[in-house]
């Protein structure tokens, strides 16, 4: 085929009509989700006071691999949909590799990643429930800013819960959520009881993600018409994000090509899933044979070190209990400049599928993504997401051994946003004192015992 053409687009019907729902189609299916309490299994109608019911019914399906995707969303998914799949010539002549490089640009979305593709969705069902107000939390702010943009589309109040301590030394991601009209409260607050009881024993708290959740779930609990919303981990979740990998499979077939090697990093999952699903389901229905690999940062190895056992989805264990890979849900990860892979665990159907083999994870310090990100942004253009530096750095990987071995292989990777709004994490490695923060193993052994006695 041509191999000038820079960039592929699809027209806007060629936008997904369905997202893809592995669930149905995986060899073996994931665990049961339990109650914390009685060990017994959940159905979606425990999870409905929560989420929004089609969302709860969504997290449950196994049995429908393809689910309609309404046309309301649709619409608003051609507000950026479809992303461009890139072939990043730039890249491959930088490395000196045989290898073809494409991407798959969610930074492009107006919110700068990926998270608005379930945002969206999100918000919908809420709306058309009658519910009228949506909370959720959000450390370094992509997520809260994607869900303040997709309330405001569909005429719902979000209150967000910031981690106090991004909130006060990330200010822009604060600023876009007032832009869209959200509330955005630091957290702990004192407005919830969860709140309270930290801020009284400790007035200067630098909050977590876990104190975070546990004020947005009383704040939906105890608000009528109030849900609460997640941006990453929960297969529904990542069933909304499979339009990336949906797109991204009739545009290489426009370049003419298959991918040998998938790769994104790797926080709770979204985005691997989304660009890996829709061609995994090749691998198990049609015998291809890609390559998955999932990126994640050293500090926080839950899929390469960390055990495959039921554990909570919080900090505070509000959840369900979740057969997942994590490291403990009282596994505190360095302060790293990648906020969105800080999360200890991994979602229940990537958990499965890595048990199963299906996938492999890789994990990578943070100058090692950096100086990747560094080397893409001088190559293509495009300042990535520290977040998203992860999965580049992957790739470099790949692509060099391609070069060692005088191999063509075909690699798709998913840069899942853009860092224009985390060039403080740039300045701190253009400074030379960023440091790494490979987890030991001991900590993690510790940290895992620790789950046993409780
Ligand atoms: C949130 C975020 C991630 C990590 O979340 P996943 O659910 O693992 O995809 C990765 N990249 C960016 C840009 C993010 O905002």
């Amino acid at each position: 085929m041509n191999e000038k053409i820079k960039r592929y687009f699809l027209p806007e019907e060629e936008i997904p009509r369905f997202w893809y729902n592995i669930q149905a189609e995986m060899p073996n299916k994931p665990e049961p989700i339990l109650d914390p309490k009685t060990k017994k299994r959940l159905t979606p109608k425990d999870l409905y006071p929560l989420f929004a019911r089609e969302l709860c019914e969504q997290e449950f399906n196994q049995t429908d691999a393809w689910i309609k995707i309404p046309e309301p969303i649709r619409e608003m998914y051609k507000y950026y949909r479809s992303t461009p799949l890139v072939r990043a010539f730039g890249l491959e002549k930088a490395l000196g590799t045989p290898a073809h490089i494409y991407f798959k640009n969610e930074s492009v979305s107006p919110m700068g990643s990926h998270k608005l593709n379930s945002a969206i969705p999100q918000a919908y069902y809420c709306k058309e429930e009658g519910v009228t107000n949506v909370t959720t939390e959000t450390g370094a702010g992509q997520w809260g800013a994607s869900l303040a943009y997709a309330a405001k589309l569909f005429g719902l109040e979000a209150a967000v819960y910031q981690v106090r301590i991004s909130y006060e030394q990330k200010p822009y991601r604060k600023s876009i959520m007032q832009t869209f009209g959200a509330q955005v409260t630091p957290s702990p607050s004192m407005s919830t009881r969860a709140g309270k009881n930290i801020l009284t024993a400790h007035p200067n708290h630098p909050g977590s993600l876990g104190t975070a959740i546990s004020e947005a779930v009383e704040l939906a609990m105890t608000t009528p018409n109030c849900k609460y919303t997640l941006g990453s981990v929960l297969n529904h979740v990542s069933l909304h994000q499979t339009v990336i990998g949906l797109e991204a499979e009739k545009q290489m077939k426009m370049a003419g090509e298959y991918p040998d090697i998938v790769i994104a990093c790797f926080g709770g999952g979204s985005n691997f899933c989304g660009i890996s699903f829709p061609f995994m389901r090749h691998n198990i229905k049609d015998n291809r044979k890609t390559r998955f690999i999932a990126a994640e940062p050293a500090s926080c190895p839950k899929l390469t070190r960390g055990k495959f056992r039921y554990d909570f989805g919080d900090e505070a264990g509000y959840t369900p209990l979740l057969p997942m890979y994590t490291l403990g849900h009282n596994f505190t990860p360095a302060n790293t400049h990648a906020g969105g892979l800080r999360y200890h665990g991994a979602g229940v159907i990537v958990s499965q599928l890595m048990k199963d083999g299906l996938m492999e994870a890789v994990d990578i310090e943070q100058t090692e993504s950096f100086d990747a990100g560094t080397l893409f942004a001088r190559a293509e253009g495009i300042i990535p997401a520290p977040e998203s530096c992860h999965a580049i750095a992957a790739t470099i990987r790949e692509a060099l051994k391609c070069k060692e071995n005088g191999e063509e292989k075909v690699i798709l990777f998913n840069l899942s946003g853009h860092g224009l709004i985390d060039m403080a994490s740039y300045d701190k490695y253009f400074s030379g004192d960023m440091i790494n923060y490979a987890v030991s193993d001991e900590e993690i052994d510790r940290n895992i015992a620790n789950l046993d006695k409780q």
